[in-house]
């Protein structure tokens, strides 16, 4: 089907309910239509070319138009293109692909329940950390806290253990969730240096735990860098002072790798930087590099063995996880990011250079704020640089950012006022430099813009 762009939004608006996206205007601006893609390229139906910084939706990180990826799904479907693994039996890709993942995860984590998606690896998370207290004896150890402003996906028990109260104003939330502070030290911090910012907001986990009964409280979770909150990089503090509370504490500890995963912050998953040893870590996006729908959560060997050995069968699983094609993409892409030296070259030399780039831009009048932690960003859009007093949530401030600098070729997304960005991993010098003059020429595009509207 080869149309105009006009048609195609004609259809779109006619026929398409698109995820996370208000209708009315969607419908009077129409869609961008992507028609494909290549490295770190993106190209629409009007012969545009975009720098597609944020790798799709977090989730590209070996980049567009790998080759080798098609063809092993091509292979892999004409071999067996489904089976599934309810009822004692497995084929050679989902085989392949856990021991893969328990060799590229963290030393204790041997096991993996793979899924289809983020969410419902956190569905997963909540079915199966309820279901592990149980088997060890203690069904009153039900609650789960979790934080504001989180993300952890868009079915029933993600949008809950998520701090988004737009979604929980939407839906609803399951009952035994808890959500404390997060460590949002820009907008959140006060007077505070960011380390006592973030030691103090660590704390709010022992106060949580404590004033719920430690005899009712099953786990915490957290991803190691909040992405779809604003990308929120904790404050150094933050992460060893939650680890030690775990550690007193009778807790599962749950890392929403998600987005941190499978290269993100130059280690192989956040709990590497942050030295995490989660007990289970939730896993999708870079796993497969988006190439195909897959996630999991990988389990450690403490937990796993009371599933295995105490639980008895534990009634979850869905259709299409352990897809044959879905795990043998995935495997290729992990053997892609190891092989090719991926993730070593984002640690050693394109991130500390994206990180240099992208922290240039915060000497512009309308940035607040830069951060960012190996291939993720975020800058904050302020009305007043100097108190970093914000513009009225009504003026889309980081909505026209966003459609502008779409408009000048480059890919950022809009989180409020804040503009973020989660490159591809093969994203080199070039393209780095080639991303901060767009980003620069965005802001100062916004500024016009806003100038005139007043
Ligand atoms: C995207 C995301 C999810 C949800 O994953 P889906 O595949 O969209 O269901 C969960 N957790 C985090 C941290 C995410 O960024």
């Amino acid at each position: 089907m080869a149309l105009s762009t006009a048609e195609y939004r004609a259809l779109d608006s006619a026929h398409f309910l698109h995820p996370f996206t208000d209708h009315k205007e969607l419908h009077q601006k129409g869609s961008r239509i992507i028609e494909r893609a290549d490295g770190v390229y993106l190209f629409d139906s009007e012969g545009n070319r975009l720098l597609d910084a944020m790798a799709g939706l977090w989730c590209v990180n070996v980049g567009y138009g790998r080759k080798d990826l098609a063809a092993v799904a091509q292979k892999q479907m004409e071999q067996l293109p489904y089976y599934n693994s309810f009822f004692q039996t497995a084929h050679p890709p989902v085989i392949e692909l856990s021991k893969l993942l328990s060799e590229v995860t963290p030393d204790h984590l041997n096991y993996v329940f793979l899924t289809n998606s983020g969410s419902e690896s956190n569905d997963t998370v909540v079915r199966m950390v309820r279901h592990y207290w149980k088997s060890l004896g203690h069904p009153e150890k039900q609650t789960i806290i979790s934080r504001k402003n989180a993300y952890h996906g868009s079915t029933m028990a993600g949008a809950s253990l998520g701090g988004m109260s737009a979604m929980h104003a939407q839906g609803g939330l399951i009952p035994g969730v808890e959500h404390i502070n997060q460590p949002y030290w820009y907008r959140e911090g006060g007077d505070l240096s960011p380390e006592a910012f973030g030691k103090n907001i660590a704390l709010e986990l022992e106060h949580k735990i404590e004033s719920l009964g430690e005899h009712k409280v099953a786990a915490f979770i957290a991803e190691p860098i909040q992405g779809a909150g604003g990308v929120i990089v904790p404050p150094e503090t933050y992460w060893p002072t939650i680890k030690e509370i775990c550690d007193r504490h009778q807790i599962l500890l749950v890392a929403d790798e998600v987005i941190c995963g499978f290269g993100r912050t130059g280690q192989w998953f956040g709990s590497d930087y942050y030295d995490l040893k989660p007990d289970l870590m939730p896993i999708a996006k870079g796993l497969s590099s988006g190439y195909l729908p897959i996630g999991g959560v990988m389990v450690a060997d403490h937990v796993s063995r009371v599933v295995i050995e105490e639980g008895g069968e534990f009634f979850h699983g869905m259709t299409y996880a352990g897809h044959p094609a879905a795990c043998a993409v995935a495997s290729a892409n992990i053997r892609i990011l190891r092989d090719e030296g991926i993730i070593e070259n984002v640690r050693e030399h394109t991130a500390p250079y994206l990180q240099k780039r992208w922290k240039e831009l915060a000497e512009h009048p309308l940035v607040g704020e830069v951060r960012g932690l190996g291939f993720l960003g975020a800058m904050e859009l302020v009305a007043d640089k100097a108190s970093g007093k914000q513009f009225d949530p009504g003026a889309g401030v980081g909505g026209i950012c966003r459609d502008l600098s779409a408009q000048a070729g480059l890919v950022m997304r809009a989180v409020g006022d804040t503009m973020i960005i989660s490159p591809p991993l093969i994203m080199t010098h070039e393209q780095i430099d080639e991303l901060v003059t767009l980003a620069h020429q965005a802001l100062d595009q916004t500024l016009t813009a806003i100038k005139k509207s007043h």
